[in-house]
């Protein structure tokens, strides 16, 4: 059989941390980076003795992502005790949730790679702690643990396996991405682990009604890595089914560099962790007034975003679908909008010229380091003619190396539009000497002629002088 024979069945576990100003069982910050073990105390670090208490925030942002997600929010949950030992988790045991989740049975809407709409359903949303970190190889070969990260709340958002292909999983997890940052529960910064996802993969014959043995690949947090581990994976099961083999049950590790999966062990089951009701922590119970009130005070969704975008400032379906898949280039959109008054062209910049230097740097939208303002004031400057939009792009080219007040960026570099007169005037009469043919293209009624000697002009000015003159002037004297 080929390998189009198979369907490839995935489901993710994703783990965001969650943007509580405190650790989840202890008042420590949560805040990124910082000397080694300076975010700690004896709760965080596992020190005998030490009783944990739950911080309120916690259930109120995982409330929220579940209400977000369409779960159904438990009235009655618990923590429980996952028994493991690593370097990185002094305790030996995470504090996580098994049989009573905070949300259950949820869905997100994606599309397929048809572009259909399709359900994703969601199994569990549940809060436990984060891990520490172990640094590798930074003191003679061995490895330093960092307890920083250890008691950071994390909310783990468990998919049934629903997704049928690399583009699915991509968009779901997309979507999650933008619901979480959109509801401000997570920055999700994936480049700061702040998103995580277990990927889990399958493959089986097509119309087979079992899944497959799934293989799991641990804490990826980059889209392109997800989806070439993905193709991979499935790549790699099929082809060991085909020649008689059978896949295990394991974690794997992805290799960006070698592009491939090596075993890191073989899958442990439920049973393995002992879990137990964790005894230092009481029931978690949620009256239906405070889960009422989360609701209420829900921030807009995208899909409302989308419909005042479209109903108010007069964007199409597409653009507006475009714009509100981020939260963060949708902000950047309203922020922009707001400055230079002009919703129309701070899409257009957006979705042409930023999207395009997004893709060309493989950088996600949060990583825009220029702000609204200084995007709106560029716009600014085109409408009031003193840069082209020619210009303005070399304007945006600076506003992604170096971030600065665009009026200075444009000061610095000499970029002034010329909108002078007899400036002017002195081009178009150097660019219709040096062409004859085009004076002749155009008399013969061919327009194309008129655009060449515009472009002509740009090009002697490097793009300063300004077009809409250009053009007047070059028809003024063709018609002459
Ligand atoms: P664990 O925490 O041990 O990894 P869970 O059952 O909680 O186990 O989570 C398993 C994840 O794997 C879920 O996201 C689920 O959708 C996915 N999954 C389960 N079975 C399969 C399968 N046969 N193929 C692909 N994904 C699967
Ligand atoms: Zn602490
Ligand atoms: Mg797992």
């Amino acid at each position: 059989m080929a390998r189009d024979d198979y369907e490839v069945v995935i489901g993710l576990e994703v783990h965001a941390e969650l943007s509580t100003k405190t650790k989840i069982f202890c008042s420590c910050s949560t805040e990124f980076g910082g000397a080694p073990n300076t975010h700690c105390c004896p709760v965080c670090m596992g020190m005998p003795g030490a009783l944990p208490v739950l911080n309120e925030k916690v259930v109120e942002y995982g409330v929220k992502a579940g209400l977000a997600t369409n779960c159904e929010i438990s009235r009655n949950s618990k923590s429980d005790r996952k028994n493991y030992f690593y370097p990185d988790t002094p305790k030996a045991y995470q504090i996580s949730q098994y049989d009573k989740p905070l949300c259950e049975n949820g869905f997100v809407e994606i599309e397929d790679d048809e572009g259909n709409p399709k359900t994703i359903r969601l199994l569990r949303i549940h809060i436990e702690d984060d891990a520490g970190k172990l640094n590798h190889d930074e003191f003679g070969g061995g490895s330093l643990v960092d307890l920083n990260r250890a008691g950071v709340p994390l909310i783990e958002s468990v998919s049934m396996p629903d997704m049928r292909s690399a583009g699915e999983a991509e968009r779901y997890l997309r979507k999650l991405k933008s619901i979480f940052e959109y509801i401000e529960v997570s920055d999700c910064k994936m480049q700061e682990g702040s998103l995580r996802a277990d990927v889990n993969v399958s493959v089986r014959k097509k119309g087979a009604t079992e899944f497959g043995t799934r293989t799991e690949m641990k804490n990826m947090s980059s889209f392109r890595s997800i989806v070439r581990a993905i193709e991979y994976e499935s790549n790699r099961q099929i082809d060991l089914i085909e020649e008689g083999g059978v896949v295990e049950q394991e974690s794997l590790r992805w290799d960006d560099v070698s592009g491939r999966t090596f075993p890191m062990r073989s899958k442990e089951d439920a049973e393995d962790y002992r879990y137990f009701p964790d005894p230092d922590l009481v029931a978690i119970r949620l009256s239906d007034e405070y889960i009422e009130n989360i609701k209420k005070n829900l921030p807009e969704l995208p899909e409302s975003r989308k419909q005042r975008y479209m109903s108010e400032l007069g964007l199409s379906e597409k653009d507006a679908r475009l714009i509100t898949a981020s939260k963060y280039l949708s902000d950047l959109f309203e922020g922009t909008k707001n400055v230079c008054g002009n919703a129309k062209l701070s899409a257009n910049w957006i979705l042409s010229d930023i999207s395009r230097i997004l893709n060309e740097k493989e950088m996600e939208p949060d990583q825009i380091p220029f702000t609204a303002e200084q995007l709106g004031k560029m716009i600014v400057l085109i409408e009031k003619g003193t840069i082209s939009s020619a210009i303005g792009k070399k304007v945006l080219t600076e506003l992604f190396e170096n971030p600065n007040d665009p009026e200075e960026i444009v000061k610095a570099n000499g970029w002034i539009q010329i909108s002078d007169e007899s400036a002017i005037k002195e081009v178009v009469m150097q660019v219709l000497e040096a062409n004859p043919q085009s004076i002749a293209d155009f008399k013969a009624g061919k327009d194309k002629a008129l655009g060449f000697l515009v472009g002509q002009a740009m090009k002697a000015t490097k793009g300063k002088a300004n077009p809409q003159m250009l053009n007047k002037m070059f028809i003024e004297e063709l018609n002459k």
